[in-house]
């Protein structure tokens, strides 16, 4: 298969939804191999030598750089009709790229060669969900330190202790009012007569 318009990316996006591929990032199953396998047959026909393999595609520079060329000319999507159809499948390929550079200088001009394009928002939100699944699992980790589970345990014993307190001081109260209910009432008693005297 020869492809050198520069469209053959949406090609086979719209390939791989024609055929039903599976272009799920995580599948463990089929691992992506025929949609996989289409790239590199495609990738293959451009590039000087070709290395993929099935479960972890390796490319080359000069073929990555072919496929990083691609998602940037998808631009905006235009060319694939129903862009959310295909997210997943670009996603796939972004995923490909980013990961057969792996340096961070490299990554940097990927992020910046896909600028204001359809597989650069894809990009973009890849990464942002890589940190924040990266943060909440270092939080996670963070929660569950034998540290923090002893901070933990620790506040909530003092808590309980000082809830104790402010009963039993709440009980101490409240039977000291009863034990001196009738010298209460009687002050009180006394107050109100003393008002209705000054009144008179
Ligand atoms: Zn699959």
């Amino acid at each position: 298969m020869k492809c050198d318009n520069t469209m053959w990316l949406s090609k086979l996006i719209l390939d791989a939804s024609d055929n039903n591929w599976c272009t799920n990032i995580s599948c463990t199953t089929c691992g992506c191999f025929p949609f996989k396998e289409e790239l590199a047959k495609i990738l293959k026909s451009k590039a000087v030598r070709f290395s993929f393999s099935h479960m972890q595609p390796e490319l080359i520079e000069e073929e990555n750089q072919i496929l990083l060329d691609g998602l940037r000319q998808l631009g905006d999507g235009n060319s694939l009709g129903d862009t959310k159809k295909h997210s997943r499948t670009i996603m796939l390929l972004v995923y490909i790229c980013w990961h057969n550079y792996s340096d961070k200088n490299s990554r940097m001009k990927m992020q910046e060669s896909l600028k204001d394009t359809l597989s650069g928002d894809i990009l973009d939100k890849m990464i942002l969900h890589y940190i924040s699944s990266t943060v909440s699992r270092i939080e996670y980790d963070h929660w569950l330190s034998p540290n923090q589970v002893a901070f933990r345990r620790k506040k909530k014993k003092e808590e309980k202790q000082r809830k104790h307190l402010i009963l039993m001081e709440r009980q101490r109260i409240r039977s000291e009012l009863w034990h001196n209910r009738y010298k209460i009432s009687s002050d009180l008693y006394n107050d109100i007569l003393k008002k209705k005297d000054e009144k008179i």
